[in-house]
């Protein structure tokens, strides 16, 4: 039995070491995927709940793996995290959401929001407020057009560079929006403190919202919070019809998830953009 758990053990261990190879050849690829064009934006709609109309997309990361296909961000954004290889992914993908949703915007007569995501990292390099306002002003984008969605964990890593970043992109008039929020340490102080737009709340609340009485309570008290704070609040994960209703009976504006649309090309994008909104 003794000899059968050291093999085990081995076996194990030649495992791990397979593991740890091939996230570094994943490592090493990836700082070559911008390069090889094989970044690419995907983007999921903001439907306003009352009107149905797509008011704006979010964009989300993928890699165009050469031969592992399609890959997600769980599959390679902790790999480029830890270094400032995440700064240029996220300029990236800010500089491509600019140019495809300044161009659908002007092709559809109306404004319409580009929404991305950065990273704590992102928000604390010194050249990213420059880089964003060239990526919108070269794109044509109207600066409340241009929305950037923060993890409450990532302003929790380091409040005061964060901060800083936030305001300096505010005072260009570009929108900061809380993502995940309930999801992590949620202090309402960055509600007051911080020059916030919009919350998006969480998916776990969104998908409670028809079977818990305590998840509707609990959002229909932050879009309370955010109407009086004159934020817009966004339900996150809306993957049935009821918990578009409740989202919306509950105060929520703005609605994203499968149901209305799963993240899709921007070829698709401009298809939804032109279908009339449902009613
Ligand atoms: P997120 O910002 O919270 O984005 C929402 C995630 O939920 C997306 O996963 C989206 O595909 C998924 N989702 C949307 N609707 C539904 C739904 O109805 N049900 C379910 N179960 N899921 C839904 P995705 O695209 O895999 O992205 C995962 C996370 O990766 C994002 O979470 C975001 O934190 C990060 N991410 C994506 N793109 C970027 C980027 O360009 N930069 C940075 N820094 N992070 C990014
Ligand atoms: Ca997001
Ligand atoms: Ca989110
Ligand atoms: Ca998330």
């Amino acid at each position: 039995a003794k000899d059968a758990g050291r093999g085990r053990a081995v076996l194990f261990d030649e495992r791990m070491r397979e593991r740890a190879r091939g996230r570094m050849r994943l490592r090493a690829e990836l700082h070559r995927a911008l390069e090889r064009h094989e970044i690419v934006v995907h983007y999921q709609p903001l439907v306003d709940l009352r009107t149905g109309a797509m008011v704006a997309a979010e964009a989300l990361m993928r890699w165009q793996h050469p031969t592992m296909g399609l890959l997600a961000p769980d599959d390679f954004l902790p790999l480029a995290q830890d270094s400032d290889l995440i700064i240029e992914l996220d300029e990236h993908v800010a500089r491509q959401a600019c140019t495809d949703i300044g161009v659908l915007g002007r092709a559809l007569g109306r404004g319409l929001g580009a929404w991305v995501n950065y990273s704590a990292r992102t928000l604390a390099s010194p050249t990213l407020c420059k880089v964003t306002e060239s990526a919108r002003s070269d794109a044509g984008l109207a600066p409340e057009d241009l929305t950037v969605e923060v993890t409450e964990n990532a302003l929790l890593e380091d409040l005061a560079t964060t901060g800083r970043a936030l305001q300096e992109l505010r005072r260009q008039h570009v929108r900061l929006a809380i993502d995940d929020f309930g999801a992590g340490h949620t202090a309402l102080t960055y509600l007051t403190r911080l020059p916030v737009s919009a919350v998006k709340l969480d998916r776990s609340f969104t998908q409670a919202i028809d079977t818990s009485p305590v998840d509707r309570a609990v959002v229909r008290s932050v879009a309370d919070l955010a109407r009086a704070l004159g934020l817009v609040t966004v339900a996150e994960g809306v993957e049935t019809g009821s918990q578009l209703n409740l989202a919306a009976a509950s105060g929520c504006h703005l609605g994203q998830g499968y149901l209305l649309s799963r993240p899709a090309e921007y070829g698709s994008l401009i298809d939804l953009a032109h279908r009339p909104a449902i009613d």
